[in-house]
């Protein structure tokens, strides 16, 4: 269990980024090319209660609020994106738990997340991407028990996971169920070179009649599948949004540095006002997005109503922003960001991954399209 202080204020925060920053160290490039995170520095991370530092002290968390823990996710962004989407598993698994689990299981599995073991979260499945009402996946009694069969896809941190927290039908509703994963007929396949987040642990997930004891179904199960995805997905797009903050701040940073320095025509490239205006719109990528993500975890701390649809736009802005700004820092670099392994390079393929995770572009845009409708 974490034995770090609680996670509050500007110089808590400034001490664990420098924390992790040594920990981290440079070694995000050469992650990237072996396609592989060390389950060590996960674990050193996990126990120091920082994957998931919104859940509270009492559990051995940081008790961080959104706003905090976003600034930490931001930060773990801009170093590596595959770990980061580690802290957003581990951080949705927090939540799913610290919401639908009953006393007890918010007790013994928040204990464990703070431990140092590692969570991943299923929800997508072959026919269930962006319809998750699709979802075939199901949870059956037997005896005093359960079990469970059918199917995930690309789980983010599953290659390293010590639990699963699986989304599945039960009965005529819903249940969040904790499955160990070297539970006997769980089957877990790494997804061959992935674009981007290539350290991340994506895997396929098979589920062949998985026996559970009752006590791994969270709070009972029965809840509305929606409620589920609803819950699971507004933490991860926060938490994903604050990630895309995270990857403009490196691009920024790489491209005001590389400008200042690099010499053409007689002159640095910053003083090319082409040039100029590129950094321009990183700066305007990264502070926009930034408020974004700040009105969201606001939000999310107040439990306010327009929390949802917060976390939607937060998301959308931010994946967009990062996708473009990621693509413009390349520019900037030209050459010098092309190669594999590099900042900018890695920033563009991951950034790309935002606007598909945690609901794509369109499915965002639906949503905010209907709430621009329902409420104007
Ligand atoms: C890097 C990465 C990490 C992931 N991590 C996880 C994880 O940890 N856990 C997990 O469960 N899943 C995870 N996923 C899966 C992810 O949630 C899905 O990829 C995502 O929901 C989209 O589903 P799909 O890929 O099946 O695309 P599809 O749903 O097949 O969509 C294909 C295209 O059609 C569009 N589209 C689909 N339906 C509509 C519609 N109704 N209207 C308009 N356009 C539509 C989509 O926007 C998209 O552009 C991950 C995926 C990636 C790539």
């Amino acid at each position: 269990m974490s034995d770090g202080p609680a996670l509050s204020g500007e110089r808590a925060l400034t001490d664990e980024h420098a924390r992790i920053g040594e920990l981290v160290g440079d070694r995000p490039a050469a992650w990237d090319v072996a396609g592989e995170l060390p389950v060590d520095l996960l674990r050193t991370l996990g126990a120091g209660g920082v994957l998931c530092a919104e859940v509270p002290t009492a559990y051995g968390g940081r008790g961080a609020d959104s706003r905090t823990n976003g600034e930490l996710t931001a930060y773990v962004g801009s170093l590596c994106s595959s770990l980061r989407s580690i802290m957003t598993s581990q951080g949705i698994a927090a939540s799913a738990i610290q919401r639908f689990g009953d006393r007890a299981q918010r007790k013994h599995y928040l204990t464990e997340l703070t431990s140092g073991r590692l969570a991943a979260v299923g929800f997508s499945e072959p026919g269930a991407g962006s319809d998750l009402a699709a979802m075939r996946t199901r949870l059956r009694p037997d005896g005093d028990g359960f079990v469970l069969d059918g199917q995930k896809m690309w789980v983010t941190g599953a290659r390293y996971a010590d639990l699963l927290v699986v989304l599945a039908l039960h009965g005529e509703d819903a249940a969040a169920v904790v499955v160990p994963a070297d539970t006997p007929g769980v089957h877990i396949e790494p997804v061959a070179d992935p674009l981007g987040c290539r350290a991340a642990g994506h895997s396929q997930i098979r589920f062949d009649q998985v026996r559970l004891p009752a006590s791994r179904v969270l709070g009972g199960g029965g809840q509305s599948l929606s409620l589920l995805f609803t819950t699971a997905l507004s933490y991860g797009r926060i938490s994903v949004a604050w990630g895309c903050v995270g990857i403009l701040r490196a691009c920024l940073s790489a491209a005001t540095t590389h400008a200042r320095r690099r010499e053409q025509s007689g002159k640095p490239l910053a003083e090319h006002q082409l040039v100029a205006g590129h950094l321009a719109d990183l700066l305007v990528a990264e502070r926009t997005s930034a408020h974004a993500c700040e009105a969201a975890s606001r939000s999310w701390d107040s439990a306010s109503p327009d929390m949802v649809v917060a976390a939607v736009l937060a998301k959308h802005a931010s994946a967009g922003h990062a996708a473009r700004g990621a693509a413009t820092a390349v520019q900037v670099l030209a050459s010098a960001g092309s190669q594999d392994g590099h900042v900018v390079a890695r920033a563009y393929r991951d950034a790309k991954l935002m606007e598909i995770i945690e609901g794509s572009n369109e499915i965002c845009r639906l949503i905010l399209s209907q709430h621009a409708l329902d409420s104007l």
